[in-house]
């Protein structure tokens, strides 16, 4: 039998504990709940949830307050904030402290699910890509984000880790430039698909010996890219 699973839900508001808790169950999911933060760690702790939807105002424990701690204990699952203000510094705050996506309230259930089952994808151990791939020439260590090819030495961004990451667990398969932006520009607002080029543009420098004529991030006409091993 398949595991199910586990989807921690913190959130003080009834009403959408009770919708979410509906859905997630009918997707498919196991759900446990908390509505406070006091009660979200010991959660945490108790349940060793894969995902966690967090509410960012919840009474006494702020969710930030909640993500710190969780990450201060060790909580590796993705954490995903709920929150109802719309404004850039509490973005930017929350994933500057340890959230690997948001949500803003109201949301609609479907993006919601399509937001879980990216982050789980990513978090799934089986998918995880080795700390270091090799592409031809180029030695790529994604923990350190450094590239080396030919003798040089060059820094990758965390979103160019990111699509290596996917592009490593899909390679041999086209990858569409929709699943870079949900998967890796999941929380952004207004990346195009043009926008996964231009990544693609850089990432090419870095790791192709000819960046005009790769052999390894190749285009999936029509429909993205592709690794090749
Ligand atoms: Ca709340």
């Amino acid at each position: 039998m398949e595991m199910k699973q586990r989807i921690l839900v913190v959130e003080d508001e009834e009403a959408l504990v009770v919708g979410l808790r509906y859905a997630l169950v009918r997707a498919g999911y196991d759900v446990v709940v908390a509505r406070d933060g006091a009660e979200a760690l010991k959660r945490l702790r108790a349940d060793a949830p894969d995902l966690v939807l967090l509410d960012v105002m919840l009474p006494r424990k702020s969710g930030f307050e909640v993500l710190a701690q969780a990450r201060r204990d060790g909580c590796r699952a993705p954490i995903v904030l709920l929150t109802s203000k719309n404004q850039e510094i509490d973005k930017i705050q929350g994933l500057d402290s340890g959230a690997d996506d948001y949500i803003t309230k109201p949301f609609s259930l479907g993006e919601l699910l399509a937001r879980i089952r990216a982050r789980l994808r990513r978090a799934s151990p089986a998918d995880e890509a080795p700390d270091e791939l090799v592409l031809g020439v180029a030695v790529i260590d994604l923990r350190a984000m450094r590239v080396t090819r030919d003798g040089v030495v060059e820094d990758l961004s965390l979103r160019e880790v990111d699509m290596l990451k996917l592009l490593w667990r899909e390679r041999g398969r086209p990858v569409s430039r929709e699943r870079f932006l949900e998967e890796v520009w999941g929380h952004e607002r207004f990346p195009t698909t043009r926008t996964v080029d231009q990544h693609m543009v850089k990432l090419r420098q870095k790791v192709e010996h000819d960046p005009a004529e790769p052999r390894h991030l190749l285009t999936a006409f029509g429909v993205g890219y592709r690794l090749e091993p």
